[in-house]
């Protein structure tokens, strides 16, 4: 066994914990054939699903609640499989597979706001679902606002409404990491009959919603969860009946799926997580520590450093890291010299999206919208994905594309 320090530990132990229930889940030993089948169930394609009797075909009468295939526009058995394992990863009581991350956050807007009411979004949330409260929900009569990401719970009542239904939030913000005293918000959240939802993508694993009392929580399977960057695919779970029929009829009455061949990958890449996220969640905490000696970084921003807004917080309620974090340059140093830096690298290729088994870096200046100021963008601003390379090659990698500056 390898001895981790304090550090190390509090990045990977949640990994770790959650590795046997990765493998396991789902397979039932009990269930297994006597003639023997493979470790993995098979692929299932189809559109119809056909019946020995019209008494068996009637019979399927509320099934669209409990996993079973009545069509292939309302989930196959890879789909349902999926959605009975990532129920066990974030808790909660049930869980919809739909074909994107994206269709993750805008689902249950849809399923749980009308017109005339209000919808309180965090100002870090992911910029496509802004988007869509601005180009969509709005048209609808659903009225939007923001509050910022670094204020207290206290300060965020004045942002509620009497019409406010949903507050939507994600800790930690993919860019600026801001993390949020969930428990907290949920507990106001519920004094005002409000559902709080969660983008939850960051925290897979390592961040248990339904026990720090969210509603709905939004997971983009697209990033560690399948992790080999060759699909996109979302998931939300609820926790409780009412929820469930409401947001399960609203999937229905869309038309909205994923397909099997997704669902399949994703499920074999799930398997694998608690590895890998174990190697690159500590792989990135001694590549964020290099960055920040560096005398070019005013700071760096991932939650287990107590440079990060609501560092404690991830303390308290988080079983460990990821390993996506940004860096803030000094002020004097110009967007160009950035570039200069990324395109001098080997090993991170340039791109958006994270959660792959490869490294990944993004300018984000300009990239990022918010409707407040953020008082930790001092200046221009990249986002590192640490994948699975050898972490000395990476920060070689880094090194030699700064050395530019010191020459
Ligand atoms: C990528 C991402 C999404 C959207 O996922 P897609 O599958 O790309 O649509 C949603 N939320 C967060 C936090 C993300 O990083």
């Amino acid at each position: 066994m390898v001895t981790l320090s304090p550090d190390e530990y509090a990045v990977s132990h949640g990994w770790k914990e959650l590795s046997t229930l990765l493998v396991t889940a789902g397979r039932h030993k009990e269930s297994l054939s006597d003639q023997g089948q493979f470790v993995n169930d098979p692929l299932h394609r189809g559109s119809t699903v056909i019946y020995p009797s019209v008494s068996a075909m009637r019979n399927t009468e509320g099934q669209q609640y409990q996993h079973h295939t009545l069509y292939g526009a309302m989930g196959s058995p890879n789909q349902h499989e999926l959605e009975k394992v990532m129920t066990l990863i974030e808790g909660g009581s049930h869980t919809q597979i739909v074909s994107s991350g994206l269709t993750a956050c805008t689902l249950p807007l849809l399923a749980f706001l009308s017109s005339g009411d209000h919808c309180l979004l965090i100002d870090s949330i992911y910029g496509p679902t802004k988007r869509f409260s601005e180009k969509v929900m709005k048209r609808f009569g659903i009225e939007i606002s923001y509050y910022p990401a670094d204020i207290t719970v206290a300060e965020i009542e004045r942002y509620i409404q009497p019409n406010t239904k949903v507050i939507f939030t994600e800790s930690p913000g993919s860019h600026t990491f801001e993390i949020q005293d969930i428990p907290a918000l949920a507990r106001l959240a519920h004094q005002h009959h409000i559902k709080l939802f969660l983008d939850n993508t960051w925290g897979i694993g390592i961040f248990k919603p339904f026990e720090h009392g969210v509603d709905v929580s939004v997971q983009a399977l697209t990033k560690y969860a399948n992790g080999h960057s060759d699909l996109v695919l979302g998931a939300v779970t609820v926790n409780s009946d009412p929820d469930w029929h409401l947001l399960r009829d609203t999937a229905i009455a869309l038309g909205e799926v994923a397909g099997p061949d997704a669902c399949w990958l994703a499920l074999r890449g799930l398997r694998t997580l608690g590895a890998r996220l174990e190697q690159q969640s500590i792989s990135a905490l001694h590549i964020a520590k290099w960055c920040q000696n560096q005398p070019e970084i005013e700071r760096v921003l991932h939650p287990a450093l107590s440079s990060c807004y609501g560092h404690n917080l991830w303390k308290r309620d988080f079983s460990g890291a990821s390993s996506l974090f940004t860096l803030v340059f000094k002020s004097h140093i110009q967007t160009q010299q950035v570039i200069n830096i990324i395109e001098r690298l080997n090993l991170f290729a340039i791109g958006a999206s994270w959660g792959g088994y490869e490294s990944l870096i993004l300018l984000t200046d300009g990239e990022i919208y918010r409707n407040f100021p953020n008082q930790l963008l001092t200046g221009s601003a990249c986002r590192l994905h640490i994948g699975l390379e050898n972490t000395q090659d990476l920060i070689d990698d880094l090194n030699s594309a700064f050395s530019i500056w010191r020459s």
